[in-house]
């Protein structure tokens, strides 16, 4: 099933004709839990991956056998999963309760190489705005699931570009190597396939001239006053609300019923740039200050290549909400699908448009 983004609630270049010049398209990514092939665009499934091919390693120094174990975190999920709606049988509990993060692998040398994390694996044929550069139409996306690297302690991203011709008739590496242990469980994705969508984005507000800033937060004014006192539906997200276990579920709950909701519209949450798993597009700023990622070796400004974002969209958010996921029989399948927390919940991964070469950089939201 593909997946459709609604029409954005109004033209916003039709009212701000000036944001023309602001306008970039992003590829949603829709990731949704299932079982890609090694052939298909994923998150978190098999690579095309040459049989005869080391695999990208972490030699970074640090603890490599303390953390929880990666089959650990993935059959808890697993038993949440299979429980949500009911209280967890005793085995359940029992196997729950014996997972402990600890040193499971002393003899592992901080130094050891440690397999890293396949994250992603993204074809230009399904994600038109992957953007490679000379002819490498597959990215594939690899992290260390440990947030130690650096001077800012933070996740470390391989990213490996090929051309897919060079790869689609060779042996596939087979099994895949994985690291035994992870850090944080926030750092496994879960396996999905990806509904790739190409959708419009105009920059963040904060970066914009000025001028059209004024224009359009008076707009966004205005509306509220035409809408008068009607409950906006703010709310405080710093607890678990009564009736949800968890915060997620509620956040999912609320976004799926809310999409149902008449549109309030505002130029942040819905006109200019879409939540979610994507490739291209613009960064949001919503948590800090615009800050310029720019090239450490040549300077030239560095768009978002990936974006990994705990929520595919929240309660601001949920227009953006795909009309197919509007009635899924567990809204946190579409609304936090791969169980990623990065950041204050926000990865990108920025890339040099002058030299494909030149080292990537992270920010954080
Ligand atoms: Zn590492
Ligand atoms: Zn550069």
């Amino acid at each position: 099933m593909s997946r459709t983004t609604p029409r954005r609630p109004c033209d916003v270049e039709a009212l701000f004709p000036a944001l023309a010049a602001h306008r970039r398209t992003a590829t949603r990514l829709h990731p949704r839990h299932g079982t890609p092939t090694a052939q298909e665009s994923s998150v978190a499934g098999p690579l095309l991956w040459p049989a005869d091919e080391p695999w990208p390693v972490c030699t970074a120094g640090h603890p490599k056998g303390t953390g929880h174990l990666l089959a650990d975190v993935r059959l808890r999920r697993r038993i949440e999963e299979d429980a949500s709606g009911r209280e967890l049988s005793e085995d359940e509990r029992r196997l729950l309760d014996g997972m402990a993060v600890g040193n499971h692998f002393p003899e592992l040398r901080d130094d050891a190489p440690l397999p890293m994390l396949a994250v992603a694996q993204l074809l230009a044929a399904d994600v038109p705005d992957l953007d490679g550069q000379e002819g490498h139409d597959l990215l594939q996306v690899f992290w260390c699931p440990f947030e130690v690297h650096g001077p800012d302690r933070t996740i470390d991203v391989m990213l490996i570009w090929r051309r897919s011709a060079d790869v689609s008739a060779v042996p596939v590496l087979s099994p895949q190597p994985e690291p035994p242990v992870v850090g944080r469980t926030e750092c496994v994705p879960n396996m999905c396939v990806v509904h790739p969508e190409q959708v419009v984005e105009h920059e963040y507000l904060g970066l914009l001239e000025e001028k059209l800033q004024e224009e359009i937060s008076a707009w966004e004014e205005g509306l509220l006053d035409d809408e008068g006192d009607i409950d906006n539906g703010d709310m405080d997200n710093s607890s678990s609300p009564v009736g949800y276990a968890t915060y997620e579920e509620y956040e999912a709950a609320m976004a799926a019923a809310r999409a149902e909701q008449p549109e309030e519209i505002d130029y942040q949450s819905d006109l200019s740039i879409a939540p979610g798993w994507k490739v291209g597009g613009y960064a949001s700023w919503h948590l800090t200050d615009p800050a310029p990622v720019n090239c450490p070796l040549c300077g030239a400004a560095m768009p978002p290549l990936l974006t990994v974002d705990t929520w595919e969209c929240d309660g601001a958010s949920r227009s953006w909400l795909p009309v197919e996921d509007r009635d899924a029989d567990n809204p946190l399948h579409a609304i936090a699908p791969v169980g990623v927390h990065l950041g204050r919940g926000l990865m990108r991964v920025h890339t040099c448009p002058t030299d494909p070469s030149h080292p990537h950089r992270l920010s954080f939201q």
